[in-house]
């Protein structure tokens, strides 16, 4: 079956979706592939997407996109909260997450927990734009653990907690970072004022795994806000769930959001800024109506969500 032009090294890389859609990629130049204690690990450069990470088969970003992600993950929550000072990254490899944390002037101390020593060396080694010197940054502590056992034996607590962890898929390493116990948790690791906000699968092929992950965070926080945002290499609309004790993204305006923009954050944002802000929580009808389905319960150690499979 033809698929249109070959790429000139002739390969194509095929992500599923879903067991039954995939979408495929040019490969340019396969700069790494192997496997690491927990995952296959692979950094490539795409035709058209430039230099990207894939883990057991899934873009978990490409230079071309990926502060449109990364910057829809950090700042909505950061930008919530009155002072985050004390952060928690959970996952995060790549090492993105942390550099738009550290934007932030308040913050004092990065915690970042990934599992997998592996992915930060190869992230490292071959997608330094990712990181752009972040590791190297005195704020920022590297803890290289499992990040349901790291939060379950510290006693430090946090202004914000952010989850940059693969998908939910059975047999990966992540699956039970999206549970009621899990939430609970980190109920218990924040601080007074503190906020969460977790990856949360995409709105348009795991519809109800995303659900499923805004109910789980509903069930713990008595405020829980769903929002997506298009990424272009994820080829859907992915999304994201903040959940707080007291701070509410909606409250925010775009004003409000760009002065908190402007006094609060050095070094750019391509991406997010006040009006960006309103889009990104406001969500079409019928995601609205699968956020509220009765019949999608919240994910349990025992009951865990996962990706379509
Ligand atoms: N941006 C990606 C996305 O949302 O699709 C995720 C970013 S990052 C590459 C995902 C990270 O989660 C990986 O570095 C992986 O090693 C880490 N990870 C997976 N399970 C983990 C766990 N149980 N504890 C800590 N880190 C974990």
């Amino acid at each position: 079956m033809s698929i249109g032009n070959v790429s000139r090294e002739g390969t194509w890389f095929m992500e599923f979706n879903t067991p039954f859609s995939w979408h495929v990629r040019g490969i340019r130049k396969v700069l790494y592939s192997g496997t690491t204690k927990y995952q296959r690990v692979a950094v490539v450069e795409f035709e058209d997407l430039g230099k990207a990470l894939i883990l057991d088969g899934k873009i978990q970003s490409t230079l071309y996109d990926e502060f449109i992600y990364h910057e829809s993950l950090v700042h909505p929550a950061m930008i919530t909260h009155p002072n985050p000072r004390k952060v928690l990254i959970l996952g995060g490899g790549e090492g993105a997450t942390a550099r738009e944390v550290l934007k932030h002037r308040s913050v004092e101390e990065v915690v970042m927990v990934d599992i997998d020593e592996d992915v930060i060396k190869i992230s490292k080694e071959y997608l330094p734009e990712m990181n752009q010197g972040v590791f190297g940054n005195p704020k920022l502590k590297l803890v290289i653990d499992d990040g349901r056992k790291f939060v379950s034996n510290t006693k430090d607590k946090y202004d914000a907690i952010i989850l940059d962890l693969t998908d939910p898929l059975e047999g990966g390493p992540s699956y039970l970072l999206y549970t009621v116990e899990f939430y609970n948790i980190l109920k218990n690791r924040l601080n007074e004022n503190g906020i969460i906000v977790t990856q949360a699968t995409s709105t348009f092929y795991a519809l109800r795994t995303f659900a499923t992950v805004y109910r789980t965070m509903a069930s713990v926080f008595p405020i829980a806000r769903p929002y997506h945002v298009y990424v272009p290499s994820f080829d859907s609309t992915w999304g994201f769930v903040i959940g707080s004790f007291n701070l509410d993204p909606l409250t925010l305006t775009p004003e409000e959001i760009n002065t908190r923009i402007r006094d609060r954050i050095h070094g750019e944002l391509r991406f997010y800024e006040g009006d960006i802000h309103k889009v990104l929580f406001t969500l079409p009808k019928h995601i609205r109506n699968a956020l509220e389905d009765k019949s999608i319960i919240p994910a349990t150690d025992n009951n865990p969500t996962f990706l379509p499979a």
